[in-house]
């Protein structure tokens, strides 16, 4: 049997270290700023597979999640965290992303479960998505078979520290890289994929265009958008 202690532990590196503004009051009040951010955040956990289990422990009275200032919340418009617990389905991968697209930025994404980080026991199946973080940027993945709530509650304390200290960005990444997140979900979903979002809008909206925002995916995109269902019978609604 292998000597538990020879297992070689790999650190997470220390992320670099945000810009920071010269003027001393601003800097001041970015901190208070993240600082409270960090303190109030409502989390929308997507429950996939069977983490979810671990959540309600993590919630209630033993760990008590709601003394770190997190709480749930039943509506991606109002969310700040998307928990996804498990693994993904190809199907759920759909919903998982239109549900990621409605939250307000800034947003942030924990995976938990091996499933999230390479497919877990689902390694090989045909029916599940393997690498959440190649569908949508993922802040902190919480590893597990499942993970107890005290893992879970550590993950959520590690993107609190990232958020205080200004290092908690990667919805950025959606916007700046669209172009590689797209490719995935086409690749997945097929060259007809597409949700309400406008995430190029978005993308310009936050000044967060760049050359890696528009590709041959999103040109793809422009070619087969059509209208949604909702909107298309609304114009049928009113010609007629
Ligand atoms: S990592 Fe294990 S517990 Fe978590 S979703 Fe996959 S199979 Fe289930």
């Amino acid at each position: 049997m292998k000597d538990i202690k020879k297992i070689e532990i790999i650190q997470r590196p220390p992320p670099p270290e945000p810009a920071r503004r010269t003027n001393p009051l601003a800097r001041v009040f970015d901190e208070l700023v993240r600082f409270c951010q960090s303190r109030s955040m409502f989390m929308l956990h997507y429950c996939t597979g069977c983490g979810a289990i671990e959540l309600p422990p993590a919630m209630t009275s033993r760990f008590d999640m709601e003394r770190l200032g997190i709480q749930p919340m039943v509506t991606p418009r109002q969310a700040d965290i998307l928990l996804v617990t498990g693994y993904v389905s190809v199907k759920t991968l759909k919903r998982i992303i239109l549900t990621y697209e409605q939250m307000p930025s800034p947003k942030y994404v924990i995976g938990i479960c091996s499933c999230t980080v390479n497919g877990g026991m689902y390694w090989q199946s045909y029916a599940t998505a393997k690498v959440l973080k190649d569908y949508i940027p993922v802040d902190v993945y919480i590893a597990g078979c499942m993970p107890r709530p005290e893992a879970v509650i550590s993950g959520l304390r590690a993107l609190m520290e990232d958020i205080r200290t200004g290092r908690g960005d990667a919805w950025k990444k959606y916007y700046q890289n669209y172009d590689f997140y797209l490719g995935n979900q086409q690749r997945l979903f097929g060259e007809k994929w597409q949700t309400p979002t406008d995430v190029i809008a978005e993308a310009h909206h936050y000044g967060m265009m760049t050359d890696q925002t528009l590709g041959e995916h999103t040109d793809l995109l422009e070619q087969n958008e059509v209208p949604l269902d909702a909107l298309r019978t609304r114009l049928k609604a009113r010609t007629e």
